[in-house]
């Protein structure tokens, strides 16, 4: 069977109870397929030895040292053991917290190999998060989580890397001989595609070559696969053509009289290719690339405007219904007046509310209707849609995109992202895909300042905030997490919404995460957006969009557990009106020195491209992600930056079987067709 048409429920496999399946579901994983389908993260090399003083160069130590002493430190309840352990190139402190029971386990005199990451602090090298195994006899085995390469997964707090390995060998080991080829032998050079195999060394290696090979070979099948079905719908929309009545841009010109401002130069270009593509016989598809807050989202409007006025109806897609809102109120300031008609659709537009819409849109009362992904939904219907505009792009999936074109005759397309991707590479992922960019921002901003603090000098950055917020301006704080957790030592939300109330006493400050009610979530900003709330305590949530040109501190704590490309995203919810901005950037004291690099990418930057292009070069080959970096396409194996290359052949190649066989009927491609009646392998989730 094909891979993704294994369909066995993981608490089948031995060790993955009800609580574990819990853990696997949060990830997505719910059948060995999706199991099979997690890719490492990347790899621990145990197998080469590292001192403690060479991990002290941002390596993880991997050693073999002997227990010299135990020391105790703190009081009461938060009494804690330190071990002292001493290899060839010295000594260093392990200390136990919650773990004072390895007092037993590490008694002065053993031997131990040692896995974990050191760093040094108060003037001793030490580690919190370490693993051991004794080797005091000589007869003991190493057991082979010491000695080889090991998978690193992507995981949550309540799921170990060991649970998800053990259940990857026993998937491995039951399902490995049924697991069918999907690429043909003339698609993977020659030789068959062994996808069982690929999958066994993409999981336990025995080298990191082994790991890369295979890890190449997969993306490969996968962009292959990708790129059939895009090319495949592409000579679809290719053989039509456009039926379209012109427009003169009054009502483009309309509004842009009515701007307090004048258009960017970037933004003239934009809409002048927007124009050009309108002027043409074939259905536009357009991609506006540019940072948060360089006015896509304007541009985007105005080219509503040259559709409505040449009388068919346009739809702005949202990721969020928060965003939506958004746009929908800006919307309104801007259009409304000039006469045009717009509607909000979003889930919670409910009952007769909704039906009425739904009618008006139908009939064609409604010019521009703003939503979120409930616009894909079937009930939904135009009487002409001459225009899909998709914001945030990476939020939706590239076939996503395609079921909201089809509300239409041929209608035009245009996306917007503001994740920065090479040109070349944004031409592939996107195949018929044109591209605009904007380069510079709205005059009048000022670059915001970036500012790094360790954590325990967080009142230093309070402080500063609470300036700010006595001069009149408001500020967010951010937070990894929602809720405490018992595994993870991290802040979270709820309840530094707690001790920010307690240090800012006559401040106003709101709470927002993902786990709030839809119309809790829209109160709580239009407060902030009002002034009402002065400080917001948040998740990642405002990652996107939100504007509020009042707000200039930016404080995102445990800065070291978000992407650069979410850190950038955040940093433009500020800087956003005409006072300087801040963004501080508060990061554990663990840090090792590539995290510590990383951050200051933040710092020495604010162009999101060379934001990208920088976290690039920090990320080592040896470390397989990104999909969650660039976040375009559930792809499992294929990083869209990285694999440029592997883009390009596997696209031609599947330009090169679909010219000679469209419907891919052809005896030799009997393969590929079963792949893709079989599964519906890259539609969306
Ligand atoms: P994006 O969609 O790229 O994030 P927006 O279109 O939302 O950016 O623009 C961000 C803010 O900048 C909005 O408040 C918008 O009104 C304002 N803006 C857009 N274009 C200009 C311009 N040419 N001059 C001044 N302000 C602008
Ligand atoms: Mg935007």
């Amino acid at each position: 069977m094909f891979l993704r048409t294994i369909t066995t429920p993981v608490t089948d496999l031995k060790g993955v109870g009800p609580a574990t399946a819990k853990a696997f579901a949060v990830l997505d994983i719910r059948t060995v397929a999706d199991l099979l389908l997690h890719a490492p993260r990347s790899y621990e090399d145990r197998s080469t030895p590292v001192s403690f003083a060479e991990g002290l160069s941002g390596r993880t130590v991997n050693t073999e040292c002997t227990v010299i002493a135990h020391d105790w430190f703190g009081f009461g309840r938060k009494r804690t053991l330190k071990v002292w352990a001493e290899d060839q190139s010295g000594r260093a402190a392990l200390n136990c917290f919650g773990r004072n029971f390895l007092e037993q386990k590490l008694p002065e005199g053993r031997r131990v190999r040692l896995y974990g990451q050191f760093s040094y602090r108060f003037g001793e090298i030490q580690a919190s998060v370490f693993d051991f195994t004794p080797i005091d006899d000589p007869g003991d085995t190493i057991p082979e989580d010491f000695t080889g390469l090991l998978p690193v997964y992507p995981a949550t707090a309540d799921l170990s890397q060991k649970a998800i390995r053990s259940a990857l060998h026993q998937a491995l080991n039951r399902f490995s001989s049924a697991i069918e080829d999907e690429l043909p032998p003339s698609c993977s050079g020659g030789e068959p595609q062994q996808k069982a195999q690929l999958l066994n060394s993409l999981h336990f290696p025995s080298s990191m070559d082994e790991a890369l090979e295979a890890r190449r070979k997969l993306a490969w099948e996968e962009l292959f696969f990708l790129q059939l079905g895009i090319t495949r719908r592409g000579l679809a929309q290719r053989n039509t053509s456009r039926k379209r009545r012109p427009s003169a841009g009054k009502l483009a010109a309309a509004v842009i009289d009515n701007l307090p401002f004048s258009l960017t130069p970037d933004q003239e270009g934009v809409l002048e290719d927007i124009r050009q593509d309108l002027s043409s016989s074939r259905a536009m598809a357009r991609l506006i690339q540019g940072d948060v807050g360089s006015g896509k989202t304007l541009t985007a409007f105005l080219a509503a405007c040259e559709t409505i006025e040449a009388g068919e109806q346009a739809a702005f897609m949202a990721p969020t219904e928060l965003l939506a809102r958004q746009h929908a109120e800006n919307a309104a300031k801007l259009l409304e007046p000039a006469g045009i008609r717009l509607a909000l659709f979003t889930g919670s537009v409910t009952g007769d509310a909704r039906r009425l819409l739904l009618e008006e849109l139908k009939s064609g009362h409604i010019d521009l209707i703003i939503g979120t992904h409930a616009l894909f939904s079937e009930e939904v219907e135009f009487r002409q849609l001459g225009l899909a505009i998709i914001d945030e792009q990476q939020r939706f999936g590239v076939l996503q995109r395609l079921a909201l074109t089809g509300k239409g005759d041929q209608p035009d397309m245009l996306v917007m992202t503001a994740t920065p991707i090479p040109r070349t590479l944004a031409m592939t992922v996107f195949g018929d895909l044109a591209v605009s960019r904007i380069h510079t921002m709205p005059p009048g901003r000022k670059p915001v300042i970036t500012h790094l603090a360790a954590m325990g000098k967080e009142e230093k950055v309070y402080h500063w905030l609470e300036k700010e917020v006595e001069a009149g301006r408001q500020a967010y704080c951010v937070y990894p997490l929602i809720q405490e957790s018992s595994k993870l030592d991290l802040k979270d939300a709820e309840g530094m919404y707690e001790a920010l109330r307690k240090r800012f006493p006559g401040c106003s400050i709101g709470l927002i995460h993902s786990r709030l009610r839809e119309e809790q979530k829209i109160e709580t900003m239009h407060d902030f957006s009002a002034g009402a709330i002065q400080i917001l305590v948040s998740t990642s949530v405002v990652e996107v969009g939100v504007d509020v040109p009042n707000a200039t501190c930016m404080v995102v704590e445990h800065a070291e557990r978000f992407g650069l490309s979410a850190l950038h995203q955040l940093r433009g919810r500020v800087g956003r009106g005409r006072y300087q901005s801040y963004m501080f950037l508060v990061y554990s004291p663990d840090l090792a020195d590539e995290g510590k690099q990383r951050l200051k990418v933040m710092k020495e930057h604010s162009d999101g491209f060379l934001v990208a292009e920088e976290d690039l070069k920090i990320r080592g080959p040896g470390n397989i992600s990104g999909v969650e970096q660039t976040g375009f396409l559930k792809l499992r194996f294929a990083d869209l930056v990285r694999d440029t290359d592997i883009m390009l052949t596997a696209r031609d190649k599947a330009a090169a079987i679909l010219a000679e066989d469209p419907g891919l009927l052809q005896p030799e491609n009997s393969l590929l067709r079963r792949v893709i009646q079989r599964t519906a392998a890259y539609e969306e989730d």
